[in-house]
């Protein structure tokens, strides 16, 4: 059938289809000019990004867990990465491990288990483990693998207590390998733009923060049973899996440490396990800046509002995985803040541990940020169980 809106579609499909005497029926198009000849190289352009480094020299990683997380955003992340590229799996599950390894073109050898966990030991290829499983697995894979003579990526929150933390960093230290947590927001451009912001005080001096950072979890799914289980989720429970977010927020947000902390909490008689659902806390800050925030497992929030003398932040979602609304609000109006487009946070927070391997350097997100968090939210709650005040003056990565 003809198409009537486009009468000579037909003869220019069989002259097309005949397409041997490819030069007269161009010409006939109208596709006059450029022969195959007359493509030719040339010279390198001038690039707007630094370009990857060879595969060989890249950092190689070894995902711990192949859960939602790690699966969903990290695995897929080093497409994006310069310097960083996955080398092995460690999983429970060999036919999922398997299967993923392939997608991914991971060596099956460099597959490992949590029995044969220490064997990554004997594998060059790896030097950075990271580990994405639920908390309370973190210290022993954390120090297994510091001892393997391994860097350890590990993912937030970092162990269920201070104590847990500490051992990690000391066995981090004793194998003079990095421990970086994984909080991705320190390296996500919109949350670097308000640090840069309120630091340079465009808002003025900052008097208030809140923060909410919540998560409805479906308990009976296989990523929320150990989210509602103490032993591996921390007794915290939405404090320890997401209001993490506001705590370690608002200490980057002020680059300040809180002194002082209140807090109160309530949790159902149902649903919830052995773990604690909603919590909200006072926290002051050195400066006076006062904080506060909110956390539940049954709802979902993510936003950050920072109120300055002369400006006010509202950040909704601040902490999401794909999409961040910054918007600075002072006496001229509303203004939506735009931050220059780069690879995903997921691969940021890679590759610069990666560069902090290859330059010898420091991370910005050590084990002492991660039980600076965990001392923080221990107070959080203690200051919930007491209904009193809780002092946490104590100098920053200092042993709980
Ligand atoms: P999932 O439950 O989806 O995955 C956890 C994986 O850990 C499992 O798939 C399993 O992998 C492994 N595992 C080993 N032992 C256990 C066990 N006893 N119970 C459950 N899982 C076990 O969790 P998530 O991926 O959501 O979270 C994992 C970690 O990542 C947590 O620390 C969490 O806080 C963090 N996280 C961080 C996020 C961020 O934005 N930074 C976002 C989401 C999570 P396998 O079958 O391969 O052995």
């Amino acid at each position: 059938m003809t198409d009537q809106r486009d009468p000579g579609g037909v003869s220019r499909r069989i002259f097309l289809q005949s397409a041997g005497g490819g030069l007269i029926a161009a010409t006939a198009l109208g596709i006059a000019g450029a022969k195959a000849q007359d493509a030719v190289g040339r010279p390198m352009p001038e690039l707007m990004m630094d370009p990857p480094i060879e595969l060989g020299r890249r950092v190689g990683y070894a995902v711990v867990g192949l859960g939602e997380y790690a699966l969903n955003q990290i695995l897929p992340a080093f497409g994006e990465c310069r310097y960083s590229r996955l080398v092995a799996l460690v999983s429970g599950d060999r036919e999922k491990a398997e299967r993923v390894a392939t997608q991914y073109g991971v060596d099956h050898d460099a597959i490992y288990d949590y029995e044969n966990y220490d064997d990554i030991a004997d594998n060059d290829e790896i030097d950075i483990v990271y580990i994405i499983t639920p908390p309370g697995l973190h210290a022993d894979q954390s120090i297994r693998a510091s001892r393997a003579g391994k860097h350890v990526m590990c993912e937030k929150p970092m162990a269920i207590d201070a104590a847990e933390c500490q051992a990690m960093i000391e066995a981090a230290r004793e194998a003079d390998r990095l421990l970086m947590i994984g909080y991705r927001a320190h390296y996500e451009g919109h949350n670097r733009e308000a640090i840069r912001m309120i630091a340079e005080g465009e808002l003025g001096r900052v008097r208030t923060v809140s923060t909410e950072n919540s998560t409805r979890i479906d308990p009976s799914s296989p990523s929320g049973e150990w989210r509602i289980d103490a032993e591996l989720a921390g007794r915290g429970g939405a404090l320890w899996d997401v209001g993490i977010y506001g705590v370690n927020g608002a200490r980057y947000l002020l680059g300040e440490e809180p002194v002082e902390v209140r807090a109160m909490s309530y949790t159902p008689s149902e649903g919830f396990g052995d773990v604690v659902d909603a919590v909200g806390w006072q926290m002051r800050f050195a400066s006076g800046t006062i904080v506060s925030g909110s956390t539940s497992f049954a709802v979902n929030a993510n936003r950050f509002g920072v109120a300055g003398e002369e400006a006010h932040l509202d950040f909704q979602p601040a902490t999401s995985y794909y999409e961040h609304n910054l918007n600075v609000r002072d006496e001229d109006g509303v203004r939506q803040v735009s931050v220059p487009h780069e690879p995903i946070q997921f691969a940021l927070q890679l590759d610069h541990m990666s560069r902090a391997v290859l330059d010898g350097g420091e991370v910005d997100t050590p084990g002492q940020e991660g039980l600076q968090d965990i001392r923080i939210m221990t107070a959080i709650l203690e200051a919930a169980d007491t209904g009193r005040p809780v002092a946490i003056d104590w100098e920053y990565g200092e042993a709980g």
